[in-house]
């Protein structure tokens, strides 16, 4: 069947993946976004779904590189970077330097960190500010609450672990929002300056310690009740990487329960098909690997992005110790050689503002995952083509193993853009395109998936790492 949504002369309603699927496919859609569900909601920070995926990983057999001496073929092993990046491969039957069968996501998501010394009082409230990370529209983040997720890292090198305003019974957070009857300043501003950075701060306490001769009371009674219930001091949140996130649980949307929301689902939703794809592959013949990166949303910076050399060096170390017979040219042939999905969302047709898109080429929810070709904006500026052949040979795969899929492309020509980790993977020669979900509200605190495009990405994912 073809993928096209619109054919010529087609009369009838457009197909959808619903549509396409049998009996039984219909039961796996609605089991498989049910763990998808309990994952976003184990894993709300990069640190939090390393731990959920190296959990499931070792449920299934894998185990950790730095505990084997030598790889053979079927040996299922993960690398974790600074419990903020995770890497995990199936070594295949096939030389390395036949290429690995590359499926790549990311687990970081926009949201509030908190600075490096964030209490403060003011107004006789207690505040923390925060530096918001990735792309966000500031006026999401107000008015709604906030979960407070990360850890504190002590001078011996102890790590507090830190997740308030989860579980039944826990306080949550908030930003206020300026009320509508005293905002007409407010409202005569453009929305990109309606809410200003250092506005974003977050509400922490309202009472104050006994003492009124303490200068700053309320400050104190905050620092105080994390000194007492944590064994924090103010200069431990130097050394930390607190999140504030959106405090809601994902969850079923709709009378139908057909769509996910939720918060962090760019780039999880990804991470999470790719994880259970590989998690059902067995004995593959290119070694079979997923990648789960850090720092997406911020250009992919850093020693947990896509730019740092710590896959490379992973993929050095299989090589080392699947072969005994290392050469550096093995890594850089086994990596052009290497065919890959770049894991990662794509924007869906939202009927409330279908101005941004060209219809024709626009992903939609329920349409099965997307292929995009390329990425970038405005005339294609920083994007990394695929080439025609390469997605010609995934869409025989995805045909081939009735993998529901459409094309995507992010919004109208001249209108924005975005990209992805395509182009990192892209430089080491390789052929890459990039393949994932599409979403209603991208970067939201509360962004829409359908569910079975989230099965399709799943089903994409482990027919390519058998098939590529
Ligand atoms: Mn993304
Ligand atoms: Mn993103």
């Amino acid at each position: 069947m073809s993928n096209l949504k619109f054919e010529p002369g087609q009369e009838k309603s457009p197909v959808t993946a619903w549509d396409k699927l049998n009996g039984t496919q219909y039961d796996d859609v609605f089991k498989f976004n049910a763990g998808y569900i309990d994952f976003l909601n184990a894993g709300k920070t990069e640190r939090e779904a390393v731990a959920a995926a190296i959990e499931a990983a070792e449920k299934n057999g894998f185990v950790n590189i730095t505990g084997c001496s030598g790889l053979k073929a079927g040996d299922q092993v993960y690398a974790v970077n600074r419990n903020k990046e995770l890497v995990l491969a199936i070594i295949g039957s096939k030389p390395f330097t036949d290429g690995l069968n590359i499926v790549g996501a990311h687990i970081d998501s926009p949201r509030l960190d908190l600075k490096p010394q964030p209490f403060y009082e003011d107004g006789l409230l207690s505040l923390a500010k925060t530096h918001y990370y990735g792309g966000i529209k500031k006026y999401q983040w107000v008015a709604m609450p906030l979960a407070l997720h990360g850890v504190a890292v002590k001078e011996d090198g102890s790590i507090i672990k830190i997740a308030i305003g989860e579980k039944p019974g826990d306080p949550v957070f908030t930003v206020t929002d300026l009320l509508p009857h005293l905002a007409k300043d407010q409202m005569d501003k453009k929305l990109s300056e309606g809410v200003a950075g250092e506005a974003l701060n977050i509400l922490v306490g309202g009472v104050p310690v006994k003492n009124r001769e303490i200068k700053d009371r309320f400050k104190k009674s905050t620092l105080d009740y994390l000194n007492r219930e944590m064994g924090l001091t103010e200069e431990d949140f130097i050394s930390a990487e607190i999140e504030a996130v959106p405090a809601w649980p994902a969850s079923d949307t709709g009378f139908d329960r057909g769509l996910v929301a939720g918060y962090g689902q760019d780039d999880r939703v990804c991470a999470y098909a790719a994880l259970q794809a590989l998690l059902d592959t067995e004995k593959p013949a290119h070694t079979s690997v997923v990648l789960l990166t850090d720092k997406e949303e911020v250009g992919s910076m850093g020693n947990t992005g896509m730019q740092s050399t710590f896959f490379e060096n992973f993929v050095a170390g299989i090589i080392a110790m699947g072969t005994g017979n290392y050469r550096d040219l093995m890594v850089r042939t086994t990596l052009a050689n290497s065919r890959g999905l770049s894991a990662d969302v794509n924007a869906a047709l939202d009927p409330n503002y279908e101005g941004v898109m060209d219809k024709l080429n626009a992903a939609r929810l329920g349409c099965g995952v997307v292929l995009t070709k390329y990425t970038g904006s405005r005339g294609k500026s920083g994007s990394s083509e695929a080439s025609a052949e390469f997605v010609a040979a995934v869409r025989k795969i995805f045909n081939g193993n009735n993998v529901v899929w459409q094309t995507g492309e992010l919004g109208k020509v001249d209108q924005g853009g975005g990209g992805t980790i395509a182009y990192l993977l892209a430089n080491y020669d390789m052929d890459i395109v990039d393949c994932g979900v599409a979403l209603l509200g991208m970067h939201s605190p509360f962004e829409v998936a359908s569910k079975v495009d989230v099965y399709m990405a799943y089903r994409a994912y482990h027919s390519f790492m058998k098939n590529a």
